[in-house]
């Protein structure tokens, strides 16, 4: 089969490599689409640690192949998705109910083998059916619905709150559905390009701003008349998330969601989260939200469609991390591994 393998960092190879040989308790699943998620493309600059010789791409769907000879869940034919981010199931944190700090969370696609190849093999327990209604295309992005799932829940939006989300990029838009379906009222949404803002409105924000033209503090405080209850960061940029600080309500919430610079620090006023009781939490992958996400794409509750600007397949790698890092126009990404 074809597959694009990461040799070691920042360099990788398209090339024939053998059909993946699955144990008893493995599926093996044709690969129908796999999106391109930042974590791919850190892997394709070198700047993120992956176990190297790697199959990066971590957002799959596809057709499943083979079944190992324990598994009697699934039959070739069958179509799926998968978490990709896979548990031990025995340390502390799994046996108590918060599985994504998982000592040994290995993700497939960064330590194991995963979707911008023609196959992947993967354990049973990571695999999902996918509802009739459900197309290959819309259910690639379980894996980022899921993760925007986890951040949704962490903020606590209550019937009627306002929310603020800085960054309209794929988790911004899907974060923005998911605040409108918790009953937020008002939604403002910042992004500097234009067609984002645009298509922020069209998914059910009240308000877009572009932060490069107006000061978005001042801003929101006339639209809301007052602060956000939630603040969601989805850029992972130090600058903006000390602006969520600023942008909450006392007693309010700050998610930081976008995956920041590792070495990265800021400055912040801790009187002013003493005084205000500002609540800032981190959000880590996808605890137990897969299932939800598979049903909100079935039932058209969050629509990703608006959000695919461009597809590649296996051999246009480069193509398509040009377009990631150079397109501001681009929101999401699909690679689409047949011949
Ligand atoms: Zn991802
Ligand atoms: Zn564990």
């Amino acid at each position: 089969m074809r597959a694009i393998v990461f040799e070691e960092r920042g360099k990788y190879k398209l090339k024939e490599v053998p059909i993946p040989r699955i144990k008893e308790d493995d599926v093996l699943i044709r690969v129908d689409t796999c999106g391109i998620c930042g974590t791919d493309v850190h892997i394709y600059e070198g700047t993120f640690p992956a176990n190297f010789p790697v199959i990066i791409g971590h957002e799959f769907s596809g057709i499943i192949e083979e079944v190992g000879k324990k598994i009697k869940n699934f039959k070739k034919g069958d179509r799926v998705t998968v978490n990709p981010n896979t548990v031990c199931g025995k340390c502390k944190y799994c046996r108590n109910g918060k599985e994504n700090f998982c000592v040994a969370i290995p993700g497939l696609g960064v330590n194991y083998d995963g979707g911008f190849a023609e196959y992947v093999k993967v354990n049973e327990s990571s695999v999902y059916h996918l509802p009739e209604k459900l197309d290959l295309e819309t259910a690639s992005f379980t894996e980022p619905l899921s993760c925007s799932l986890h951040g949704i829940d962490l903020a606590e939006i209550k019937p009627g709150h306002s929310v603020v989300i800085l960054g309209a990029g794929p988790i911004g838009l899907i974060i923005l559905q998911l605040a409108r379906i918790s009953g937020a009222d008002k939604i403002v949404v910042t992004d500097p390009v234009k067609r984002r803002r645009e298509l922020a409105l069209k998914l059910g924000a009240n308000l877009s701003l572009d932060p490069t033209k107006v000061k978005i503090e001042k801003e929101i405080k006339t639209f809301l008349k007052e602060k956000a209850e939630v603040v969601i960061e989805c850029i992972g940029n130090p600058s903006t998330q000390v602006e969520s600080l600023n942008l909450v309500e006392p007693g309010g919430r700050v998610i930081w969601f976008g995956v920041a610079d590792p070495q990265a620090e800021v400055k912040v006023n801790p009187f002013y989260i003493y005084r205000n009781e500002i609540t800032l939490k981190g959000c880590f992958v996808n605890p137990y939200t897969t299932e939800r996400a598979i049903k909100l794409l079935a039932e058209g509750r969050v629509n990703v469609k608006e959000l695919i600007t461009h597809k590649f397949k296996l051999n246009e790698l480069d193509e398509a991390m040009q377009v990631y890092r150079k397109n501001k126009e681009r929101i999401k990404i699909l690679m689409k591994p047949e011949k």
